[in-house]
């Protein structure tokens, strides 16, 4: 029976909701984990491009700086080195980012900013310079002042007289480049790179390029300058890793928690039922039962509804077995109760007196302690000898037979009467038909179901209808749908119907119009 409810059809256990958190917490842990990760990638990257873009700002500053200071040299090359020498001395002192400057004349290095008047061969200090180049860029081991540093060397040839230019040893240790960096933790090193050769923050000696790591983070290079600077960084750091682990843990786990708390507190509980009979969410709908002699409706079965804010429209098989299973059948049956008197003084002017208001008792309810209370509240709220009360038991009910008896004696002192309910579906049930004084039989629209156009009906439904003359009990056929099955059970001596064919359950409005506008049901006499 719990299995038929709209909840525990998925949740019948504990284990299966523990399984359902527990994966809805893996979900939300991946979802939220990647999100963060992505973010904080996303981030870096664009960390790593503002990086980039300012040290080439800076390294395009110096360059153009230092060709700016060797343009106003130049000049220099027309003399002798013992007139010029103390003005290049100075020159190379006020500038910070300069080690020496060195003036050439005709592939010779003649004079040194830092050792005066020298005669070099430029191929021996720089062999992979090109002096016919306008500016070209090295890197050396060392120079004859500080053989073990290895440094830039810049070379710019004079635009106005041939031979001659300026050739200039650089400061370079990386240090300013390393500053930018402290502002990006997760850079790892970087290196400058000349041709085939690159100075790295890794190593004091000048390496060859494919030494190098082979995916630099970013490369930067300089428009007029054949140097480039390579950036290695972490794209997807540890750092990051951790902090998307943990922040899909948490949330992970407050969903896990979250999910299993709503699961067995909230609808495990029942409270959704509390909750909708405060909040007005049930309804009642009416089905007219017609009879078969007059085709006229007779009187209408009560059918509950429950519009479920989230779930939507819950079929009442559903949410009748989920009552009972959270024993909350006696609150949902007094609230139904309720509807009903709020219809009734509306529901005296469509239906005429004695009209038969058919209402469904849940199995449980027939057996709790407050039944006939709750039964005698209820007719006492009713208007007064208006409607024929049937209460409609399903033959499962039976079973407690001495308690059955006993009660059904009572409810006929009382008034009411009693109608079996889908009848032919249950078990064992035919020998109470005896016993007990029952006033009507519902077909199960099962059987009813079974008669086709044109074809003969199952046995069974014969044996039925045989058996509930031999009783001498009135008959409801449930669930006819077509003319078919109306004419056939009319002729068989069925004396009331019920179902779609005549109408679906419908709300006191729609009853009132549908009451107005009775057919005459022509083909079916
Ligand atoms: P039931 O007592 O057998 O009610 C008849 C059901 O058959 C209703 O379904 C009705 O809408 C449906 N029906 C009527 N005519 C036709 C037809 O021509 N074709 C088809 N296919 N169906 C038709 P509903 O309203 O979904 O109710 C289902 C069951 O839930 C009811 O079966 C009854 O056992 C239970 N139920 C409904 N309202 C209440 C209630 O207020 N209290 C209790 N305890 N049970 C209720
Ligand atoms: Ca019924
Ligand atoms: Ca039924």
């Amino acid at each position: 029976m719990f299995s038929k409810n709209i909840f525990s059809r998925y949740f019948t256990s504990i284990r299966q909701i523990a399984a359902f958190s527990i994966l809805a917490g893996i979900l939300a842990a991946l979802l939220i984990g990647g999100i963060t990760s992505l973010t904080l990638h996303s981030k870096r990257e664009a960390s790593y491009d503002m990086l980039t873009q300012d040290i080439r700002d800076y390294l395009s500053r110096f360059f153009n700086e230092l060709q700016s200071t060797t343009s106003s040299i130049q000049p220099l090359t027309l003399s002798d080195c013992h007139q010029v020498a103390g003005e290049l001395t100075s020159r190379a002192a006020f500038n910070a980012n300069v080690r020496a400057f060195v003036l050439v004349r005709n592939g010779e290095a003649y004079c040194s900013s830092a050792t005066g008047s020298m005669l070099m061969d430029m191929h021996q200090i720089v062999p992979d310079i090109d002096l016919n180049q306008s500016v070209d860029i090295d890197i050396l081991h060392g120079t004859p002042m500080m053989p073990g540093k290895p440094t830039v060397t810049a070379w710019f040839k004079n635009p106005v007289i041939a031979g001659r230019g300026v050739f200039a040893t650089l400061n370079v240790d990386l240090t300013p480049y390393l500053l930018f960096s402290t502002r990006q933790s997760d850079l790892v090193s970087m290196a400058i790179i000349v041709g085939n050769k690159a100075l790295t923050t890794q190593s004091n000696n000048v390496m060859n390029v494919s030494e190098l790591p082979t995916h630099p983070t970013r490369i930067i290079t300089l428009q007029n300058y054949p140097i480039k600077l390579a950036l290695y960084g972490e794209t997807w750091p540890a750092e990051d890793i951790q902090i998307s682990i943990l922040t899909g843990l948490v949330f992970g786990i407050l969903s896990s928690a979250l999910c299993a708390w709503l699961l067995t507190v909230r609808l495990r509980s029942g409270k959704e039922i509390l909750t909708g009979i405060k909040r007005g969410q049930f309804s009642v709908v009416y089905q007219p039962v017609v009879n078969a002699k007059e085709l006229k409706m007779s009187g209408v079965e009560v059918l509950m509804r429950w519009n479920h804010p989230i779930a939507g429209p819950i079929p009442p098989d559903a949410f009748i077995a989920f009552a009972e299973a959270q024993q909350l059948i006696v609150p949902l049956t007094r609230h139904l109760f309720e509807l009903i008197a709020r219809d009734a003084k509306k529901l005296q002017h469509v239906l005429p007196p004695g009209a038969r208001l058919g209402i469904n008792l849940a199995p449980s309810h027939l057996h709790s302690p407050t039944f006939k209370e709750d039964i005698q509240a209820f007719a006492a709220s009713m208007p007064p000898h208006h409607f024929q009360l049937i209460f409609e038991i399903t033959e499962r009910d039976m079973v407690k037979e001495n308690e059955a008896s006993c009660l059904f004696t009572w409810m006929h002192e009382q008034g009411y009467e009693i109608a079996v309910d889908d009848f032919g579906t249950g078990h064992s049930a035919l020998i109470y038909l005896e016993r007990f004084k029952l006033d009507y039989l519902k077909i199960d629209r099962g059987f009813v179901n079974s008669i086709g156009f044109e074809t003969v009906t199952s046995p069974v439904l014969d044996a039925v209808l045989t058996l509930a003359r031999k009783l001498s009990m009135t008959t409801v056929a449930e669930g006819v749908e077509t003319r078919e099955q109306a004419k056939w059970l009319i002729d068989q001596g069925v004396n009331y119907l019920q179902g779609y064919y005549f109408s679906r359950p419908l709300t006191f409005e729609q009853l009132q119009e549908w009451e107005g506008q009775q057919k005459e049901y022509q083909e079916l006499t």
